[in-house]
């Protein structure tokens, strides 16, 4: 059985891809992007490890209460390449084809290997590249403007495609209580809103402790 070291899920995601969406974040990054919001996720030995039979399980109820999607972000989906092939592969089995799954990496397509692209492929959209602090974009669902919405499927293409150069004014974010009582910000934010909201809360008297984008 394969098992997933996994930072956390939660449903219904609507920042993180189109429609309704299971989210789940890996645990693990290798890559310390500077201004990285999630270094939660950066210690491989953090979160949980899940088995991929509990995830798909997570799956299938979130399809039963009308998932569009699966996003997997996270950390770094592909330092779990042989896991997430089983996850990605899993979903597209238990779906009913119209829902689609999108991959979050900060590798860039040229730097996977082979297991790497095995995952990468069962995924119907990737967002790929290192977030760059020193980049910042009003393009959906990306961080930085290096990164690249990249359509692998017909499905890919018809739920993606629309949105591959689309700009938004506002960035989606949504901000929701976690099992363990914390805030969890899902969504891209640009750089410096979370610094920004940080110091607005703070001259209401509501300060926040323990923020994953500070060291
Ligand atoms: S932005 Fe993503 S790829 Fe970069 S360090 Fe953070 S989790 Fe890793």
């Amino acid at each position: 059985m394969a098992w997933l070291r996994v930072s956390r899920t939660y449903y219904p995601v609507t920042a993180l891809g189109p429609g309704r969406r299971l989210g789940v974040w890996t645990q693990g990054c290798p890559l310390a992007c500077r201004g990285c919001m999630s270094r939660h996720t950066w210690d491989p030995g953090d979160g949980e490890r899940v088995p991929v039979t509990r995830l798909l399980s997570l799956w299938r109820r979130a399809l039963a209460a009308g998932a569009t999607g699966l996003t997997v972000s996270g950390g770094e989906p592909l330092t779990q390449p042989d896991a997430l092939v089983e996850l990605l592969s899993g979903a597209r089995d238990a779906g009913d084809g119209a829902a689609d799954i999108l991959l979050y990496t900060g590798y860039e397509p040229a730097e996977f290997d082979e297991a790497m692209r095995a995952a990468a492929d069962q995924a119907d959209a990737l967002i790929t590249g290192r977030y760059d602090v020193g980049r910042p974009t009003r393009l959906l669902w990306r961080g930085s403007a290096n990164q690249r919405l990249i359509v692998n499927t017909g499905l890919g293409r018809a739920r993606f495609g629309p949105y591959e150069t689309a700009e938004v004014d506002r960035a989606p974010v949504q901000v929701v209580l976690g099992e363990q009582d914390d805030l969890l910000f899902i969504g891209v934010p640009p750089p410096g809103a979370l610094g920004r909201m940080e110091r607005a809360l703070a001259e209401q008297s509501v300060h926040l402790r323990d923020v994953s984008w500070r060291p």
